[in-house]
Formats: structure tokens, C-alpha cells, sequence
């Protein structure tokens, strides 16, 4: 209940702008949660060695993978419920996505577990050197609305093929989601080891007033802050994977045409609400109009003459998120429309719908590209050249992701070797996410620590470092009283 009315002061509190994407406002913890009798179950589970062994840890990640199997139904609709998602994005962003990533992790996993053998230098010759990886305890993994399955389970799954007990906190804004996976999680993984809270800011204010041994946070980069504050208090190493304004560059040399596709799906999956979506188009200024033609010839074939009738067309998340895309449509210097908007038809019937839109030359310092758009609007902005690109990049936070579109190698190596993002992806959008041997995170403001494969193992473990010394022989050069002889042979083998 407290949670609630938390949402509603927020989106009734004037002191707040109208278009920020998330309230970091800060409530009393939620007294109705036993956040510390959760933790403490959890740690006594992971004391007793259960999670530790690599059958146990597969058994975790299989029960994750049959969940998606058995329970596939039951994550559509509910994706359709929350985010008026089409089946087949349901597949790509979240359902699909998760299986992959847990059939690797199963896969591999006994091989990441082994220790890996290093070398010994001279000194401390005999001896057998090695890295051991080992879970680090128990894990809070905190997750966001738009993939709200994907970007909970598989978190939790690295967590738990690193050998960890786990805390899972769903989006409370994907509450048919959150409601799945509290229903469906317990019967597929160790209930002594893996529990689901639900519940929204005060109930993760609850949760993060505990020591945890690592917390992985994903959401906005405001609420990052919150969370790494609250990490500090107990010095737990944590994992942001936050958002902001990727950008997306076309350089003259591109196939327009293809870049126009590959821009309007990766901008208007899940109706734009994906943390890698580009935010904005930076384009060489001789062919601005042509990639903007085009850019509204693509939106036309994806979704029709009438958006709001295709099948293939997601929904906005809630009506403040709504409100907030309307407002930085209707904002000052938000640029000119070229498909879409928010009239005529652009609120249809109270389906949570926006048109996909273009909109060309925003105003660089106005509310469109000051914020992250996280909605279906993509603003077209003339750029000269790669040079102009990348200046236009850098005066701004370290975008999550960054995509340039060309013909020719140059002006993407200029691009990437001139600007700093969480991740690339050359001459397509999104899809860098896809190998699981690429780890996916960000960077400065974008975030920090990455996960995927074995990325997120690796976040999830701490790697020991161990020197193992036979007794025999027990050399005195190196113990008091020194001598001249033993000075010598040290300096030399310190060399
Ligand atoms: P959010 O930051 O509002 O919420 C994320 C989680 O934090 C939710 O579970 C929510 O209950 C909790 N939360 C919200 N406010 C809180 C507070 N004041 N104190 C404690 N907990 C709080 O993010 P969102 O709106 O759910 O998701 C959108 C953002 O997430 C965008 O910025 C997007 O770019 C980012 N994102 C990043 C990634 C990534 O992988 N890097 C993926 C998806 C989304």
C-alpha cells in the first residue's frame, strides 16, 4: 500500500519536473517486508555449502530454462499485459533472449568453476600459483520494467552459476510480469537459495538498508545513484547497468536504405523502450533528407499507414510515461515532425499508444535530447562528418551504446576510436547484445561492471588468488638476520 501511494505522489508532485523518466524521491523502508529475515534464511542456506557444487548450480539454471519452456504462455501474455508486446518481441527481448543465456551458462559453467594456474616467479619458487573462483554469498538483483523478465532472471541466473544465493526484486511497473515471476520462479529453482520480492521504492529501500555481498542494480542512472549510495554504506561491490542516450550515427558513405530498416526496428521495438535503443540520429549533412525520406518510408512498411492497427506495435508502459513523451513532443525546440506525433490519433482510446515519430532538427540544448527519450520518438540531427559526430557525442554523459552506419571502415574507426560507450554496434542496432562472449554493460554514466556469459559469472564470483608451498625446502635466505649473499641473490632475482 505505502508503495502505491509513493507512485501516486510522484506523479502528482509538482516539485518534480513533468519529464523526468524517473522519481529518485526516497521513502521509509517498507515495515511490512522482513528484509533481514530473508537475508538471513539466504545466508544460512549458503553457509551450509549447498549452492557451491556445479551439479547443483546446473540444476538452478535447467529450472530457469524449463520455467521458460513450461511457463511460455504465461510470460506473453503478461508481456502483452504490461507492455502491449507483440509475440515475436516477447520472443526476441525477453523469452529467447534468457533461454540462450541460460543454456550457455549451463554449458560452461563447470569449466569457469576450475582454478586457473598461473606462474611463479623465482622467489617464491616452489610452489603452485592459481586463481579460484569463489560465489561471493548472497546477491540482490534489482530490475527494470521494459525487458522485466529477461532483466531479472538473468542476472539472478549468473548469480546463481557463480554459486550464490539470490534476492530477485521485480519492476512493481510490469506488475503482471512481477506477478508471473513470483508465481513461476519458486517452483523451478532451490526455494532455500532464490526468493522473490515484489514491491517498489519501498520495498527496495528495505532491501537496500541490507548487507548484501553484491548488488546488481538495473534501471535509470538517477536511481543508480541511490543504490551505489546505499552499497557504500556497507562497502558491497555493486553492478549498474543504467541508461541514457545512445546515439546513433550515419555517415555518408551508408546504405540509407538499410540503415533506415535497421534504425527503425532497433528504435521501435518494445515502442522504444529498450536501455540500447538509439536515442538519436547524428548524420552527414548531404544526406540528411534522404535518410529522413527514407526513415519515414521504413516506419510506413514496419507498422502501416495506422500504427495504432498493427499487430507488430508495442504500447507505453503506464500513463505518466505517456505524459512524459507527450510533454517532450510538445516541449519548445523539440523539432519538426516528420511521421508520427502526438496528433491527430496519437493517444488512441487509452491503450497507452504513441505513434512512432521522427522528428528532425530538435534543438540540441532542449528537453528531447537533454533526457533519455525511453519512448518512440527518434530526432534526425545534421552532423559534418564523423568529426562532427563524435563532438557531439563527447558533450555528453558516456552513452550506454553507440552505432554508426557507413560504407567504409575509416569513419567508423575515427568514431569509435574518438568517443567512449558501454558497447558498439557497426552498420545494425541492438544486436551486440546478442554473443554471449560479448559482455554487455556501461560506462561512466551508462554504468559500471558488465554481465552476459562469462562476464557475469565472473561479477558475481570473487577470484582468490591462492599460492600453494611445499615445506620442502625451507630456504633461510629470505628470513632474518640478512646476510651480504642473501642482498645479493634477492636484488638479482628482483631484477
Ligand atoms: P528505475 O531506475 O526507475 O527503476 C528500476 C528499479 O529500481 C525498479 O525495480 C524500481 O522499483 C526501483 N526503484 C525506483 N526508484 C527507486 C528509489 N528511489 N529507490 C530505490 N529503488 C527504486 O528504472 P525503470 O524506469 O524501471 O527503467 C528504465 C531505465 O532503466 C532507463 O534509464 C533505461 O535505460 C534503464 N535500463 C538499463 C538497462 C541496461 O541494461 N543498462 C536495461 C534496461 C533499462
Amino acid at each position: 500500500r505505502e508503495d502505491r501511494s509513493m507512485t501516486d505522489t510522484a506523479m502528482t508532485d509538482t516539485a518534480m519536473t513533468d519529464t523526468a523518466m524517473t522519481d529518485t524521491a526516497t521513502t521509509d523502508p517498507d515495515p511490512a517486508l522482513d528484509a533481514n529475515g530473508i537475508v538471513q534464511k539466504l545466508r544460512a542456506t549458503f553457509a551450509t555449502g549447498v549452492t557451491r557444487p556445479a551439479a547443483w548450480r546446473r540444476e538452478q539454471l535447467e529450472g530457469l530454462y524449463r520455467l521458460f519452456v513450461e511457463g511460455e504462455e504465461e510470460l506473453v501474455e503478461a508481456l502483452r499485459l504490461d507492455l502491449g508486446r507483440p509475440r515475436l518481441e516477447a520472443f526476441v527481448g525477453d523469452i529467447g533472449h534468457a533461454k540462450g543465456e541460460l543454456r550457455y551458462l549451463a554449458k560452461h559453467v563447470e569449466r569457469w568453476m576450475k582454478p586457473t594456474k598461473v606462474k611463479v616467479p623465482a622467489l617464491a619458487a616452489p610452489g603452485r600459483a592459481a586463481i579460484q573462483p569463489e560465489p561471493l554469498g548472497v546477491a540482490l538483483v534489482i530490475a527494470p520494467w521494459n525487458y522485466p523478465i529477461q532483466l531479472l532472471l538473468e542476472p539472478m541466473a549468473a548469480a546463481l552459476a557463480a554459486g550464490n544465493c539470490v534476492v530477485g526484486k521485480p519492476s512493481e511497473l510490469a506488475p503482471a510480469c512481477s506477478a508471473a515471476i513470483v508465481r513461476l520462479v519458486p517452483r523451478y529453482v532451490d526455494g532455500d537459495a532464490v526468493t522473490i520480492v515484489e514491491g517498489g521504492v519501498a520495498a527496495t529501500t528495505a532491501l537496500l538498508d541490507e548487507r548484501w555481498d553484491h548488488i546488481f542494480f538495473t534501471g535509470s542512472t538517477n536511481v543508480g545513484r541511490v543504490v551505489a549510495e546505499a552499497a557504500a554504506k556497507h562497502l558491497t561491490p555493486t553492478t549498474l547497468e543504467l541508461g541514457g542516450k545512445s546515439p546513433c550515427y550515419v555517415h555518408s558513405s551508408a546504405d540509407l536504405g538499410v540503415a533506415a530498416r535497421r534504425i527503425v526496428w532497433g528504435k521501435f521495438l518494445n515502442a522504444g523502450q529498450t536501455c540500447i535503443a538509439p536515442d538519436y540520429v547524428l548524420v552527414d549533412r548531404a544526406v540528411r533528407d534522404d535518410l529522413v525520406a527514407e526513415l519515414k518510408d521504413k516506419v510506413h512498411d514496419a507498422f502501416g499507414a495506422d500504427p495504432a492497427r498493427s499487430d507488430s506495435y508495442g504500447r507505453i508502459v503506464n500513463e505518466r510515461h505517456l505524459g512524459r513523451l507527450r510533454g517532450l513532443l510538445d516541449a519548445e525546440g523539440s523539432g519538426a515532425v516528420v511521421t508520427g506525433g502526438p496528433a491527430p490519433g496519437g493517444v488512441a482510446g487509452g491503450d497507452r499508444y504513441l505513434a512512432p515519430t521522427v522528428v528532425v532538427e530538435p534543438d540540441p540544448g532542449g528537453p528531447l535530447m537533454s533526457e533519455e527519450i525511453f519512448g518512440p520518438i527518434l530526432p534526425v540531427l545534421a552532423v559534418d562528418g564523423p568529426q562532427g559526430a563524435i563532438d557531439f557525442v563527447n558533450a555528453r554523459p558516456k552513452p550506454l551504446a553507440l552505432y554508426a552506419f557507413s560504407g567504409e571502415d575509416e569513419p567508423v574507426d575515427a568514431v569509435l576510436a574518438g568517443t567512449s560507450s558501454g558497447g558498439v554496434c557497426v552498420n545494425q542496432t541492438l544486436m551486440h547484445l546478442l554473443p554471449p562472449e560479448l559482455p554487455f554493460g556501461g560506462v561512466g554514466d551508462s554504468g559500471d561492471g558488465a554481465y552476459h556469459g562469462k562476464a557475469g559469472f565472473d561479477r558475481f564470483s570473487h577470484h582468490k588468488s591462492v599460492l600453494r608451498k611445499p615445506t620442502r625446502p625451507d630456504l633461510k635466505l629470505l628470513y632474518p638476520p640478512y646476510s651480504k649473499l642473501a642482498e645479493k641473490l634477492v636484488s638479482k632475482l628482483l631484477r
